[in-house]
């Protein structure tokens, strides 16, 4: 080739490249790794924030402890911040910097009822008897991300990048209560790219449908009639005769559903007293199944039995939604790029004493004595659609509804390991890391992975095309979300309030006081690792 002929082949290879924030490779390398290096030296501040949180251990809707921190801290750090979003009162989105790309960076806060544990103790043994606690690690996500955002916020100010960094939390991930509001609300119309982080006990990312199941989560409340239950109960028309007979309904028809449908209850009111028939009762239930219609169908035989539980009992019933969660579907370029970035980050190097706790717990929980993470499974990639010849469906499983917000805009799940493998999940077990070197060693490293795959849609507008071209073309080609949210369904904010009550008097003297103590392991005097 003559030198005017590669000249010209030069200049069409820039020219096709999308223009901004392509930097030359040596410049961007030595952007990466003095990102890293910031992360590196925020230690201190992620281990703050992750065992702050933990203390506050606030159940969904009630993270008002929780939300007042991360919102004050992001503050101080010139973000922007709207409080109350989508009438949730612990929700906010925080915004800096401006034009595209829009990243926004969300992780779930609330947790999980009488999970309350001791960190760093290989047993159970709860700080406070029947409280609340992170028995999932819901406190580590948001610093993780907003250590991620700092951290890039830093470079992009220097090297005068354009782009806009959002934060949001998810409030209420336990009552799959919000997310479907946030998309209601519109909270994502101008974003790019969404990137999710929830705690694992390991790197994992994965890509297309698959992993999650959608649910509904219906709350039936029957009236009946109160009477003397030995006087004149031929008076009454007990609300919980209907209760028992819709659950029971429900357990005979499992066997007549696909065994991937999962539905689950709890009575929240079964009366007052023995001796007055109960004229109130309530049960919660959660319809969980592999896709939207399904769900529905599973609603649907659910609202039908809760009716000919009140015609059997001469009971009345009404029903209102709790909380929604469509079946996620993550983003195969975003996912395949925060992969790289996973391998090129690494497992956090564990210390004898994190290996220590991590087999102590396994042996309390008859699990193989593993110990921690020690190498990254393969990227999960989208599976081709289960031989369904038989209308099985796939298997069960958690929601998370995140889905929700996979189906309006490129996401993906970051699950980063800040959490000891072996764990039933929501469990006193899965919280005894959570406030530990190993805890802290995961959130530094996802939030490494983070900061990383931010940059990479900073700097490549090509990898947002492509995000947006698997969303377009292969992800919501055959199917349209649309959510299950009725127009009249509103946040069910009073949730846990009662519990939260309770608790919180006590709770509060057991926040951690970083002013005082290095640590909260120090400050509740544990030794590191407590182990049988
Ligand atoms: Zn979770």
């Amino acid at each position: 080739m003559t030198k005017a002929i590669l000249l010209a082949a030069a200049l069409s290879l820039l020219s096709t490249r999308a223009p901004a924030q392509n930097l030359p490779a040596d410049k961007e390398a030595s952007i990466r790794a003095d990102l890293t290096g910031q992360i590196d030296a925020m230690k201190k501040q992620v281990q703050v924030m992750v065992d702050n949180v933990f203390s506050f251990g606030e159940l969904g809707f009630q993270e008002f402890e929780t939300s007042k921190y991360l919102t004050g801290l992001l503050e101080k750090e010139g973000f922007k911040i709207e409080r109350g979003v989508a009438g949730i009162p612990t929700a906010f989105v925080a915004t800096w910097g401006q034009g595209k790309p829009v990243i926004a960076l969300g992780s779930d806060i609330d947790d999980i009822p009488q999970a309350s544990q001791k960190p760093g103790v290989a047993y159970h043994a709860p700080l406070l008897d029947g409280a609340p606690g992170h028995g999932e690690g819901h406190n580590s996500g948001m610093p993780l991300n907003i250590t991620a955002a700092l951290a890039v916020k830093k470079v992009m100010e220097r090297e005068h990048l354009q782009g806009t960094i959002k934060l949001w939390p998810g409030v209420a991930e336990e009552q799959l209560g919000t997310k479907a509001y946030y998309v209601r609300a519109g909270m994502f119309k101008d974003v790019d790219v969404v990137l999710f982080a929830h705690v694992g006990d390991n790197f994992r990312v994965a890509a297309g449908p698959g992993n999650q199941t959608g649910l509904v989560s219906i709350e039936y409340t029957f009236k009946g009639e109160t009477a003397h239950a030995a006087g004149a109960p031929w008076r009454g028309r007990s609300a919980l005769d209907a209760v028992e007979l819709m659950d029971v309904g429900w357990n005979f028809r499992r066997e007549h559903i696909r065994p991937g449908s999962r539905i689950h209850y709890v009575i929240t009111n079964g009366g007052d007293q023995p001796n007055v028939v109960p004229s109130n009762a309530t049960v919660w239930y959660y319809y969980r199944e592999a896709d939207y219609q399904h769900v529905m169908d599973l609603w649907k035989i659910g609202d039908d039995m809760a009716q000919a539980a009140g015609l059997m009992t001469g009971t009345t019933v009404t029903s209102r939604l709790l909380g929604s969660a469509w079946p996620g579907h993550f983003n195969l370029p975003i996912a395949e790029a925060m992969y790289q970035n996973m391998g090129k980050v690494g497992l956090p190097v564990w210390s004898e004493a994190d290996q220590a706790l991590a087999k102590g717990l396994q042996h309390e929980l008859k699990v193989p004595e593993r110990g921690l993470a020690a190498k990254i499974p393969e990227l999960r990639r989208p599976q081709p659609p289960a031989d369904d010849d038989n209308g099985i469906g796939p298997i069960g499983g958690g929601s998370d509804d995140i889905g929700d917000v996979s189906w309006v805009v490129p996401t993906v799940t970051l699950n980063y390991p800040s959490n000891i493998p072996g764990g039933p999940g929501h469990n006193w077990a899965n919280g005894v890391s959570m406030a530990t070197p190993i805890a802290h060693k995961g959130v530094v490293a996802g939030a490494k992975v983070q900061a990383l795959t931010m940059l990479d849609i900073v700097l490549h507008p090509e990898l947002v095309q492509k995000a947006w071209d698997y969303f377009r073309d292969v992800q919501t080609r055959n199917t349209k979300y649309q959510s299950f949210l009725r127009p009249g369904d509103q946040p069910a904010i009073w949730l846990n309030q009662k519990i939260m009550e309770e608790y919180r008097p006590k709770m509060k003297a057991l926040y951690y006081d970083p002013s005082k103590y290095d640590t909260y392991l120090e400050q509740l005097g544990i030794q590191y690792p407590t182990v049988k």
